[in-house]
């Protein structure tokens, strides 16, 4: 390595964070959806991880992709995914994007607003539009409804606009909100789909299309696609000519992704620091600082744009993968590396009293919103993902990871 590639890359490659994908895992989650879910086809909303591998995987299984922008549908098409398994799902954007959208053959968009019809009008008149519909997500984790969504009430002079523009509206989307822990927002937000397939009747259009959109979670899985499946019995009886599609995000890749990082720095309790064992230390507050190798500029960004309170667990202590459950543990918070004081990746946790610099911590349900958003502030660069197709993403997996990356050892101690 020379001087210059020293200065970019700053560490050894054996310290480094990095990412371990289970492959498998997207697979199975796969599987889970066409046992539940077989009438809904779903078209993977790759904002949420565009992992190459994740995509090469998804294309091949035969799921179609949510892209937000040119770029993503970019991606998409150059993995050979044909237009016609695209839906252009982001109701507001730039002119030039949906006159692109239609060079690349995208016909499938979605609208919430007057002023977007005419772009299309202008732009891409033979698009096949989907008119997005508000629904409660009060219960969710992002509120998507705060920047997107037509009120049912505002539905019919859309639809009367678009036919007046001679436009083809073909179906109707919503999205419950993302991390949406209340399964009953879908049986809510079907009925007042059903609301609107029934104003496009009145404004003279038959819709083909129901768009159920993002906000699928693992926990609950079984149990949103039981109600949703009801709802849409309910409100659908007759539905032989209705396509049913839906955006999972989260749902595919959160769990397939692990988090391994480095502890590059500590400051251990007062106590300690001062050497004056006898200093009172509040047993609940974090006392010992621990400073890893990515942060909420990084993969963490999830903490400041996804609402989540990502947990470590020990992947080696004092250099040995081997962690003694019985180890004392002691109140601690856990810190990015970068120079801000917001770069807080876990407040309050317990960690053992004998974690040291060089040890490796772990995070499981790293594959959601963290890669694609992450930053290279003060320059730390991105961590990089390696793949394994089976394992588990738990310890275990992440642990023969680790061993591969340093080359057998667990990391140098201070
Ligand atoms: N579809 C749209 C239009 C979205 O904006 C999002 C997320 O923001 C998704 C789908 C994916 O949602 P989730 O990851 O909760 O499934």
């Amino acid at each position: 390595m020379n001087a210059t590639q020293l200065a970019v890359e700053g560490e050894t490659d054996a310290e480094k964070a990095f990412f371990v994908a289970d492959l498998s895992y997207v697979l199975k989650q796969h599987q889970r959806w066409k046992a539940n879910l077989p009438e809904i086809q779903p078209f993977y909303a790759i904002k949420c991880n565009p992992d190459p591998y994740v995509l090469r995987l998804l294309a091949a299984l035969g799921t179609g992709f949510d892209c937000a922008s040119m770029g993503e549908i970019s991606h998409v098409t150059g993995l050979g995914v044909d237009p016609s398994r695209i839906i252009f799902a982001n109701p507001c954007k730039a002119v030039s994007f949906v006159r692109n959208s239609a060079k690349a053959g995208v016909e499938m968009m979605t609208f919430d607003n007057t002023d977007e019809l005419y772009k299309v009008a202008r732009a891409h008149p033979s698009a096949k539009l989907v008119v997005r519909i508000l629904t409660d997500d009060s219960k969710s984790l992002c509120k998507l409804g705060l920047k997107f969504g037509a009120p049912l009430v505002t539905v019919p002079a859309l639809l009367a606009k678009a036919k007046e523009l001679n436009l083809d509206v073909i179906g109707v989307s919503f999205h419950v909100g993302s991390g949406s822990y209340d399964s009953y927002a879908f049986a809510d937000a079907v009925q007042r789909a059903r609301a609107a397939f029934d104003m496009g009747k009145e404004a003279g259009y038959d819709f083909t299309l129901l768009d159920v959109g993002g906000g699928f979670e693992d926990s609950t899985f079984e149990t949103t696609a039981s109600i949703l499946k009801d709802a849409i019995s309910q409100h659908f009886p007759d539905r032989e000519k209705i396509k049913i599609i839906a955006e999972p995000g989260r749902y595919y890749v959160s769990r397939a992704f692990s988090l391994a990082v480095n502890v590059i720095a500590r400051r251990a309790p007062p106590a300690v620091e001062d050497g004056s064992q006898d200093m009172e230390v509040d047993p609940e507050q974090p006392s010992a600082m621990y400073y890893i190798n990515d942060g909420v500029y990084g993969s963490f960004n999830c903490v400041l744009f996804d609402h989540q309170a990502p947990q470590p667990y020990v992947l080696s202590l004092n250099g040995s993968f081997h962690v003694p459950s019985s180890e004392p543990l002691q109140p601690s918070s856990v810190w990015g590396p970068t120079c801000d004081s917001i770069d807080c990746v876990c407040p309050m946790t317990r960690l053992p009293g004998s974690l040291r610099i060089g040890d490796w911590l772990g995070f499981e349900n790293m594959g959601a919103y963290t890669i694609c958003a992450a930053s290279q502030f003060n320059g730390f660069q991105v961590s990089k993902v390696v793949y394994t197709a089976g394992g588990g993403p738990d310890a275990v997996a992440v642990r023969n990871a680790l061993r591969e990356h340093e080359g057998g050892g667990a990391g140098s101690h201070a």
